[in-house]
């Protein structure tokens, strides 16, 4: 019988924890698209659109996905004839277009985005420390299937050219946004933010060092 001295490795839970998760948020995800009128990947291409200006390609939809372009113009092309997205020329590109969210797509993507599922309700269980911690574990996580090429760049602070980490004294607010010109805290770093440009590769390198040495010297004190 297995018992807990005989268990399996730590990150095999990890991962069985994060499955559970998956599963949860999968069932939130199919009840925040059903309050909008939609399917859940419809719902994640209105959510990769929105605060983009200047929109997405099919391509750069697709890789947000995870799934193939035919499967990715598929949706687009749901969410076209439901008034939800707009496709716009590129100019000096005859056969490529940009996919831009409209009003009406902003209004349903909202009305599901309200919805509170399940695993919100776990996640708001957890004190404001551990979901703090929480929030580093997955920045950690999310930036290295970035870095592997697994996942698109995320709009993420990590990632962005308008983040100084540990920049301030101010131990409860040691980042800077540049973008904002304001100091902020650990617990304010986005995963998803609409402002977020991307970095280049190298200078992307050395704010993720400055990040992790910030890290390093946080805990020790
Ligand atoms: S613009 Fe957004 S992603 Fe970039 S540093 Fe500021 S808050 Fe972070």
């Amino acid at each position: 019988m297995e018992t807990p001295l005989i268990a399996t490795p730590l990150h095999n839970r990890l991962r069985e924890g994060l499955a559970r998760m998956g599963v949860a948020l999968r069932s939130d995800d199919w009840l925040r698209a059903r309050d909008a009128g939609l399917n859940p990947t419809q719902m994640t291409i209105l959510e990769a659109l929105e605060g983009r200006e200047n929109g997405l390609s099919v391509t750069e939809i697709a890789l947000n996905l995870g799934v193939s372009q035919p499967s990715a113009t598929d949706s687009i092309n749901a969410l076209e004839r439901k008034g939800y997205v707009v496709k716009q020329p590129v100019p000096g590109d005859r056969r490529a277009v940009t996919v831009c969210i409209t009003d009406a797509g902003r209004q349903s993507f909202l009305t599901g985005d309200a919805v509170e599922g399940a695993a919100d309700q776990a996640i708001r269980a957890l004190s404001e420390a551990e979901q703090a911690d929480l929030l580093i574990s997955l920045i950690k996580m999310i930036r290295h299937m970035q870095e592997a090429g697994v996942i698109p760049v995320q709009r993420m602070c990590a990632s962005c050219r308008y983040f100084r980490p540990f920049v301030h004294a101010d131990k409860t607010r040691p980042h800077q946004c540049d973008f904002v010109n304001a100091s902020f805290g650990q617990r304010d770093l986005r995963i998803e933010c609409r402002e977020h440009e991307t970095a280049p590769p190298l200078s992307r390198a050395a704010t993720w060092e400055a990040f992790q040495g910030g890290l390093s010297t946080l805990h020790a004190t």
